[in-house]
């Protein structure tokens, strides 16, 4: 089992299974982490849900996700500050440390306008993160997502506005999906882990051919991500947290979901 001490599981990758089950088939196979989707904690209450994640002996690794921030329509934006807003009194609710920010983009405007707001969106959390003790995280997502989904597309800029954001409650989220292609990965690695702003790390493989460009992830050791180089580079640069993964699959999703979690436990022990 000690194989698993630091394996965490995102309640999307097995996603028609409900929290409750999720929570009893990952314990069950000696997870010991949980990432909760915020559609996860739809109808139901969050602290219960915080409750019966602990009485399984899972700790909540983080609330995924707040963000979306950038529009052009200054309403809208009050309106996603105000959502965040709740998503961080949920991620407290349920003991979650952490909450990760997709940050956004809206295809109206330049990247740049849209990063200025995320930085303004993150700014105007910032009080409220402090206040409930979770903190932010700025996941970086691939330059194929710049058009509506987020206008962070390396760890550079992700690193480049935690840092701007001036505070400790505010870090990134290294994601091999998003980022295995960048040639400055390792050294901006170092860099935000020196910051103490490399928060979380979630691992998943790019399947060849991809597809579908949001649904179609694979599991670990079977798809191009140079995934172990970039594990030690992470844990090189002292990061010792979890291992989260995180698979978007409508193929996985159609099948057996504890043959798919046997395969992600076995992949996580050879691969990972
Ligand atoms: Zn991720």
């Amino acid at each position: 089992m000690d194989h698993l001490e630091k394996l965490c599981l995102h309640t999307i990758t097995t996603k028609p299974w409900p929290i409750e089950t999720a929570a009893k088939k990952f314990r069950a196979a000696g997870i010991t982490g949980i990432s909760v989707w915020r559609e996860a904690l739809i109808d139901r209450n969050p602290s219960h849900v915080g409750s019966l994640l602990k009485e399984e002996g899972l700790e909540v690794v983080s609330l995924v996700r707040g963000g979306f921030f950038p529009d052009r329509d200054a309403n809208r934006r009050r309106d996603a500050i105000d959502q965040n807003k709740r998503a961080l009194e949920e991620a407290a609710a349920l003991s979650a440390p952490l909450l990760v920010l997709v940050c956004g983009a809206d295809p109206r405007q330049s990247l740049e306008d849209s990063r200025k707001q995320i930085h303004e969106g993150i700014a105007a959390l910032l009080p409220v993160a402090s206040d409930l003790g979770v903190k932010l995280g700025i996941e970086p997502l691939h330059p194929m997502y710049a058009d509506t989904r987020s206008a962070i597309n390396t760890l550079k800029q992700a690193n480049d506005l935690a840092e701007k954001a001036g505070s400790d409650q505010v870090g990134v989220v290294v994601d091999v999906y998003h980022l295995w292609w960048d040639p400055d990965l390792e050294k901006e690695i170092q860099r935000c882990a020196q910051l103490g702003k490399l928060f979380a790390f979630h691992i998943c493989d790019w399947k060849v051919p991809t597809n579908d460009f949001l649904n179609d992830r694979e599991i670990m050791g079977r798809g191009c991500i140079p995934l172990s180089r970039i594990r030690k580079w992470v844990e090189a640069a002292g990061f010792n947290g979890y291992k989260e993964v995180e698979i978007f699959s409508n193929h996985y999703w159609q099948t057996d979901q504890d043959q798919y979690l046997k395969e992600i436990i076995e992949a996580y022990k050879h691969n990972s």
